[in-house]
């Protein structure tokens, strides 16, 4: 079994681009019918969403602009809680029918925060779709719309995800060896 080491820990192979491709067409064929006649502004959450964004894309066949996002928490000056923002948002999302594009979605946390701060912006419709989910951990109320791949609570790396900063730029996906 295909094996990689990155920085102290090594990874096995756990699916291969073939079936990567496939859960892919698969969520962007739904997409493709879903928004018929619509026109969605796609926002892929950086970094991790880069591959997958762009696999994604290149099948998606409507009429439809993507732009991409950070989420950035920092220390309130005054209250001790902490205060997310989105940056890189470069356009109104005002009456848009947005599409969010994540890599991961584990416990939901960041995910239930980013549609808490679009929510604020006016869009007429927000959804998620993420390359892979952890069902065993999600624990949010949200519905995940398009989901490639449903994977156990196990930690992976490769196609865009990272461990420690490495890794991302693998084309595979790769699981912990315990
Ligand atoms: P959540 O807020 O849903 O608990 O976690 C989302 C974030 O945790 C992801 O955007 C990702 O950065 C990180 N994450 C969760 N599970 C994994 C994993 O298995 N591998 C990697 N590389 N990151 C993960």
């Amino acid at each position: 079994m295909k094996e990689v080491k990155i920085l102290d820990k090594t990874f096995r192979l756990y699916k291969n681009e073939e079936e990567i491709a496939t859960s892919i067409s698969t969520i962007a064929n739904s997409i493709n019918s879903d928004y018929e006649g619509k026109s969605p502004l796609f926002l892929g959450v950086l970094n991790g969403c880069f591959l997958f964004a762009a696999d994604l894309m290149k099948k998606v066949n409507l009429s439809c602009e993507i732009s991409f996002v950070k989420v950035a928490s920092y220390k309130g000056m005054k209250s001790t809680g902490e205060v997310n923002q989105l940056i890189g948002l470069d356009r109104s999302l005002e009456g848009r029918d947005v599409i969010i594009v994540e890599d991961i979605v584990d416990t939901g946390n960041t995910i239930e925060t980013i549609v808490d701060l679009l929510k604020k912006a006016g869009c007429n419709s927000i959804k998620i779709a993420t390359f892979l989910l952890k069902p065993e951990a999600y624990n949010k109320d949200i519905p995940v719309d398009y989901v490639a791949m449903e994977i156990p609570n196990a930690f992976v790396v490769g196609y865009g995800l990272d461990y420690d900063g490495f890794g991302r730029n693998l084309n595979e996906l790769f699981v912990l060896k315990d």
